[in-house]
């Protein structure tokens, strides 16, 4: 077998500031120990996170050009429409600025006090959207997601048993929708299988419940099945993206992951009175329906986007690349979530630096010493993203751009790591000084134990 290699060439290039270590010391420092704070020439290897980040074609900067700014009826619009028609086969498509836009639009209009969203595990924009509504968000993966060393190739799959006694606890007219998210971002990027979502299909149908998807990886999604779901192999990517969105009355998309977008979202929907209740709110706060508060040009990246992204060439790339981290990491002894997701590779801070107490924010330090040795940037999943509460793992993770970096750049990426492995005892756990309200993990700041 030969490597699976990048299917394209580089026309344009960005260059990377490199630093010193010692530099990196300062920079950490002043940015009290938390990356969110660093800026973005201070980083080597950006892995924060792999939304809006990833790098367009040529043929969408193309689309750029041409984009028809029209405040109504744009033909940029129509050809956003008809691609995601062809792809998804939903009639009716309003585009956002980014996905939370499309959730702030359905959870308005079908949550409130009293209602009840079950979702494999919601992403946290949308449980944040769900709880602003009055609704109240409930998570059902299945258990083997809690494990991170389980090799489950569909650790994303919604736990259906759960989602029968949820709806028979609390009632079936107190739950709009089901929802369940592809592939499962708070859960470490894992897929679901068609036969979950069928079976989840099934229980909505017998209670009369509509099932949305969120939708935003559902290229990596559908490829994960094609590899490793039993009768899968033969079929192309698209029908199985098609019968994806076919079992499902709607989705939330942010066009900033799957469609190699840089902005933008899409609300779909089958049900005309709830379309014509989006298309108002959408008017009242985002723009008209024909450009949801995009520029005619970000539908046409969109457009283009959503199409190269079903290319099966692009998804073995992507997916292998994200693998091949996975791999290396392990034969290393480095422990990962396993198996490796869609979109990104979680160390197990807890496991790595079993010397840190939780306390002390375990992968909070790893993060630090990720920049420290190479000036690779991650995030923290885990007690400073989630606080206290006691179930949680401490993950790292390092989400990867899409088309953005090359193998050698992965390559320095296991050599940070490798060399963070060996060096762990002198990992240092950190104390908060600065412990914002809300979401404290994007600005809290810490020093050194
Ligand atoms: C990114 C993301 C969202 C929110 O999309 P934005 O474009 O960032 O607003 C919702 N759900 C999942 C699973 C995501 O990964």
């Amino acid at each position: 077998m030969k490597t699976i290699i990048e299917p394209f060439r580089i026309k344009s290039v960005e260059p990377i500031r490199m630093t010193t270590q010692e530099q990196r010391e300062t920079v950490l420092r002043e940015a009290g120990f938390n990356l969110f704070l660093v800026r973005a020439t201070d980083v080597i290897i950006d892995l924060l996170t792999d939304s809006g980040t990833g790098a367009m074609s040529s043929e969408q900067w193309a689309g750029i050009m041409r984009g028809d700014e029209s405040y109504a009826g744009a033909d940029s619009f129509y050809r956003f429409q008809e691609r995601i028609r062809e792809l998804t086969g939903f009639e009716h498509i309003l585009p956002t600025h980014q996905g939370r836009a499309s959730e702030r639009i359905l959870f308005e209009l079908v949550g409130g006090p009293g209602k009840v969203i079950p979702n494999n595990t919601h992403f946290d924009t949308t449980r944040a959207n769900v709880e602003h509504s009055g609704a109240a968000a409930v998570d059902l993966p299945i258990a083997e997601a809690a494990d991170p060393a389980c090799l489950h190739p569909f650790k994303g799959n919604m736990d259906v048993a759960a989602l029968e006694r949820l709806i028979a606890d609390v009632g079936r007219e107190r739950i709009p929708l089901v929802m369940v998210t592809v592939t499962n971002n708070s859960g470490g990027g894992q897929p679901v299988s068609l036969e979950n979502l069928r079976a989840v299909r099934a229980v909505c149908d017998r209670h009369g419940l509509p099932l949305f998807l969120d939708a935003c990886r559902f290229a990596e999604n559908a490829f994960l099945i094609k590899r490793r779901e039993p009768g899968q192999a033969g079929r192309s990517v698209r029908e199985i993206v098609l019968e994806m969105f076919g079992l499902a009355d709607g989705a939330t998309i942010s066009a900033k992951k799957d469609g190699l977008a840089n902005i933008g979202g899409l609300l779909l929907l089958r049900d005309e009175t709830l379309l014509h209740r989006a298309s108002n709110l959408l008017i009242l706060t985002e723009g008209f329906i024909t450009y949801g508060g995009l520029a005619g040009r970000d539908l046409e990246a969109m457009a283009q986007g959503f199409k190269e992204v079903v290319h099966e060439d692009y998804l073995a790339y992507r997916i292998r690349s994200v693998e091949y981290v996975g791999e290396r990491l392990a034969a290393a002894g480095i422990p990962i979530m396993q198996p490796p997701g869609g979109h990104a590779i979680y160390i197990d801070a807890a496991a790595l630096c079993p010397h840190i107490p939780r306390e002390q924010f375990p992968g909070q330090a790893v993060v630090c010493g990720l920049y420290r040795i190479g000036g690779v940037r991650t995030v923290e999943i885990g007690s400073v993203m989630f606080g206290r509460s006691p179930a949680r793992l401490e993950l790292v993770r390092l989400a990867m751009p899409r088309r953005v970096y090359t193998q050698s750049h992965m390559d320095y990426v296991v050599e940070v790591c490798c060399e963070l492995g060996s060096s762990r005892r002198e990992l240092r756990g950190l104390r908060m000084v600065n412990e914002p309200p809300v979401l404290r993990h994007f600005t809290a700041r810490f020093e050194e134990v």
